[in-house]
């Protein structure tokens, strides 16, 4: 089975040519880093703009590289969302075009279960599975009883993880996105400033992150007041240290409570250094297989699209040419 996948959820145009749901053939990733940077974030009109500009020749070196012909393939896969209406748009309907032009099936792929396929591009899921998430608009634990089934076990409160990385980057003067530069920031530092940690109830799996982004924020401003400087490196080290023992012990406890074969790590957030290595390292210990994309896996690519849509397609899954963008898109299961 060939699936071509496009993406254009947030600030990334990418396709990709994905074989069986398991091997890449082809990513092709156009990145729009550089043009929100001094905006400090993504702005979604320059984001729609850059798709509109980028999509077509995304697809065109994503089949090029492949070295495959439209009619070799089995469906085209394309974010429905969530993310930004405009963004999204744009990469339906290049997929819904592309579709009608070569007879092709189409399928609507949901953001988060691509962010989780990822981890099908480097080694077979095997379930139960336990998958926490963690990206810019999102920070959940999702339970995997088979393929294409999803159990939301927590979510955050407020903040995604991605999110507060970006917005303490913000607070450090760190250019967008600040997530990569905290991580190093984070691993040179010699100290660290101690913030606190957020569990919520005892037995919830949830997550909140604003209360921590604001004690950064707090303590930057206190700093401030005095007239002292702060050391950006020991805010890095205690915020990622924050983040990462709360995601790591809620990880935990629930591929404990829910006896899973494996648990994977998704989403932007999980390129991050500190956190792949502290669980690793609890799954190590506890004897759970865990897995993490390799990096440019766990941000925003296509790939991920066509790995999940593989799996809608095997399971029947079509969408038609009413397909929309759907910025507030549900996870549902596509096996029941
Ligand atoms: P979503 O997937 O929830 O719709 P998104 O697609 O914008 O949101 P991703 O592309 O998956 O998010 O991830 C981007 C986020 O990942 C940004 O917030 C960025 O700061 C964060 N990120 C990337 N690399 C790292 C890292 N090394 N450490 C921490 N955060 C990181
Ligand atoms: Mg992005
Ligand atoms: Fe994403």
């Amino acid at each position: 089975i060939y699936i071509l996948g496009i993406e254009s959820s947030c600030d990334e145009t990418a396709a990709s040519v994905v074989k069986n749901g398991t091997e890449i053939v082809s990513n092709v990733v156009a990145s729009q880093i550089e043009s929100h940077k001094r905006f400090g974030g993504v702005v979604p009109e320059i984001a729609s703009r850059h798709h509109v500009e980028q999509i077509t020749v995304v697809i065109e070196e994503a089949l090029k590289q492949a070295n495959i012909q439209p009619a070799d393939l089995n469906a085209v896969c394309v974010t429905e969302g969530p993310g930004l209406v405009g963004a999204l748009l744009i990469g339906i309907n290049a997929a819904k075009a592309f579709s009608f032009a070569h007879g092709l099936p189409l399928i609507g792929v949901h953001h988060i279960a691509g962010h989780i396929y990822a981890n099908a591009l480097v080694q077979p899921m095997k379930f139960p599975l336990l998958a926490l998430v963690v990206s810019g608009g999102h920070t959940e634990l999702v339970l995997m009883k088979e393929d294409g089934n999803f159990e939301l076990i927590g979510e955050t409160r407020d903040d995604a993880a991605g999110e507060a990385y970006d917005k303490v980057a913000r607070v450090l003067n760190i250019p967008y996105p600040g997530g990569p530069q905290i991580d190093r920031l984070a691993h040179e530092s010699d100290g660290e400033v101690d913030f606190p940690r957020v569990w919520l109830e005892p037995d919830s799996y949830d997550f909140s992150f604003s209360g921590l982004k604001s004690a950064v924020i707090n303590y930057k401003h206190n700093a401030d007041q005095r007239g002292e400087v702060i050391n950006p490196m020991h805010v890095a080290k205690g915020f990622q240290d924050s983040v990462v023992e709360v995601l790591t012990a809620k990880t935990l406890r629930a591929a404990r409570q829910y006896n899973v074969k494996q648990v994977i790590a998704a989403g932007g957030v999980s390129a991050n250094k500190g956190l792949r290595d502290a669980l690793t390292a609890t799954f190590n210990k506890e004897g759970i297989p865990f897995y993490v994309p390799p990096l440019k896996l766990c941000t925003d690519n296509a790939a991920m699209i066509a790995a999940a849509g593989t799996s809608m397609f095997k399971a029947g899954k079509r969408s038609d040419l009413t397909l929309n963008g759907r910025p507030g898109l549900e996870l549902l299961s596509w096996n029941k």
